[in-house]
């Protein structure tokens, strides 16, 4: 008999920025659910697309994760390492028919609005991109806080472009590649990939690769409805004092008020509070819209 796999969370930021309000939803949300379930968590700094890399970035965001009392297990890894993986993985989807070359362009693609069901170029001086196959099929998954999703995925996602032309790895390919490698058995991140998640199942599929369970937090909105923008939430959230972000991100996963207590270090503080984390209770939709962080002291 196969022993059930040790649960396994993560928290994958891209290092464009430091760390914001809604960022540290999702590490905190992923650290909880990972810890409930009695297992591991890990980081993975998604660092595929130097152009909009920020230098010292990830840095600042692991020294970010550390001051609100979160540490990895295992060492963190780096998506700019794993490209023989990426490579990997390619090479078998190439083989199998479920990828292949394509030199579309964007423009080629606006009367499908952008969707790629089918090539209509093939100038052979165009660097090609590579994409998955996406059959004309529903695919339909159980998030544990949205419910049942559903997806056309050749009506409404299209063929799904795995490396580009340019020669970057694309995020849909590396992040299954990179979960299963890390045995990553649940995924909790930010409802803005509820949308893609239909697409990476189908990807593992096609690799023989598990598929984890996913958890989608609400988005954080801002005090006018709309999804952080350059508003005071997406203002880095302060290393020196994580005491308000951290508490104001726990009472936005749902959870009750007092069971985390501004005392002493917040590593132990998220070890207390841990008792009481009861997934059931995260919202499905934006929780309560955040004004300010500040005023939860
Ligand atoms: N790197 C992605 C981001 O920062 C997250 C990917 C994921 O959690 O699957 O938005």
């Amino acid at each position: 008999m196969t022993q059930p796999a040790r649960p396994c969370g993560r928290f994958a930021p891209s290092p464009t920025g430091p760390l914001h309000f809604g960022s540290l939803v999702a590490a905190l949300g992923s650290w909880m659910m990972a810890r409930h379930r009695g297992g591991d968590w890990r980081v993975r700094i998604e660092d595929l697309d130097p152009p909009r890399e920020v230098p010292g970035a990830s840095e600042r965001q692991l020294h970010t994760l550390q001051a609100f009392g979160m540490t990895a297990d295992g060492p963190v890894w780096r998506q700019s390492g794993r490209h023989p993986a990426y490579a990997d993985a390619l090479r078998r989807l190439l083989a199998s028919g479920d990828a292949f070359e394509c030199r579309c362009s964007r423009s080629q693609l606006e009367a499908t609005g952008g969707i790629h069901r089918a090539c209509v170029a093939n100038d052979s001086s165009r660097p090609a991109a590579i994409r998955l196959r996406l059959p004309d099929t529903t695919l339909e998954f159980e998030d544990s806080v949205q419910g049942v999703f559903r997806q056309s995925l050749a009506r409404e996602v299209g063929d799904v472009v795995l490396r580009r032309s340019d020669g970057f790895w694309a995020y849909q390919l590396a992040v299954v590649v990179d979960d299963a490698a890390q045995d990553i058995t649940d995924v909790v991140r930010g409802a803005d990939l509820l949308d893609s998640t239909p697409r990476q199942i189908h990807l593992q599929r096609c690799l023989g690769l598990p598929t984890p369970a996913y958890t989608h937090l609400p988005l954080v909105l801002d005090a006018d409805g709309q999804k952080l923008g350059k508003s005071l939430q997406s203002l880095p959230v302060d290393d020196s004092d994580p005491w308000p972000a951290l508490i104001a991100a726990w009472r936005f996963l749902g959870q009750a008020p007092a069971a985390l207590a501004r005392s002493g270090k917040p590593e132990l503080a998220l070890q207390r509070a841990l008792a009481a984390f009861d997934p059931a209770r995260i919202p499905r939709v934006h929780g309560q819209p955040v004004s300010r962080i500040d005023t939860v002291r």
